[in-house]
């Protein structure tokens, strides 16, 4: 097992590859804090094409987010179709629009910013069906704060290189990935690790042989070792022909 001042070194040799790949994106506000917070929820299960038809409809068909609020579930989930999943997604919205009004007295996310990280993560995870993605999302995204979110990709390419646990479950994966990546980091490691994962280091097929990262991936040197151990058993068959 891998000390954490052994995988803070590896993270920094696989950032600088990943930076030369893909650039250094620098954080923006990409949507205001309910926004994102409705956006995360949509884009469970399913492709960022599909979520963004269905977060365009659903503000397309009401005018704020009290009136989805509001609105009969049946006509939310008509709306966010698109995202698939809309019978759950619909009901999990207003929940947390609800919940939102019960605590703060209208629907806002705004004084998050006043709280310290671990404070707004918890407010947040307190919201029924939202967990550590979602409020690191909505931390990370709207506010700028430390708070790595872990995706499908960031999980997998994590998991591949051997920056986490080989049975690390995304969830414990922000932990842990929290605790090699410095801070300031977390918003450019996550596009970056995004932007591998879809690029080369993708679920059925990983592109290995265009990857700059061979040395660092325990997966990759896995299957190496595999197939070392493959040949000679293959001659020997061979020679037994
Ligand atoms: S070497 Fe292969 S498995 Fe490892 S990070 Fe690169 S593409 Fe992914």
């Amino acid at each position: 097992m891998a000390t954490r001042k052994a995988l803070r070194d590896k993270y920094q040799r696989i950032s600088a590859k990943l930076t030369e790949l893909y650039g250094t994106p620098k954080w923006r506000p990409r949507y205001a804090p309910v926004d994102e917070l409705v956006d995360c929820i949509l884009s469970q299960s399913t492709t960022d094409a599909n979520r963004d038809r269905a977060f365009a409809a659903l503000k397309a068909r009401f005018p704020n987010w009290e009136s989805v609020r509001d609105a009969p579930t049946e006509a939310v989930i008509e709306a966010i179709r698109p995202a698939g999943l809309a019978n759950q997604k619909a009901p999990r919205i207003q929940k947390a629009l609800r919940y939102i009004t019960r605590e703060r007295g209208s629907i806002t996310l705004d004084f998050l910013a006043e709280m310290d990280t671990a404070a707004a993560k918890a407010w947040l995870t307190a919201i029924d069906g939202v967990g550590p993605k979602t409020a690191a999302i909505v931390l990370c995204f709207a506010f700028g704060k430390p708070a790595f979110p872990v995706d499908t990709h960031v999980h997998r390419v994590s998991q591949r290189l051997g920056l986490i646990g080989e049975k690390t479950s995304a969830e414990a994966a922000h932990a842990e990935l929290e605790a090699i990546i410095p801070p300031e980091d977390y918003y450019p490691a996550h596009l970056n690790l995004i932007a591998h994962g879809r690029t080369l280091c993708q679920a059925r097929k990983p592109l290995c042989e265009r990857c700059p990262l061979t040395d660092e991936c325990r997966y990759f040197q896995a299957q190496q070792r595999a197939s070392r151990h493959a040949k000679p058993k293959l001659a020997e068959e061979d020679s037994n022909l």
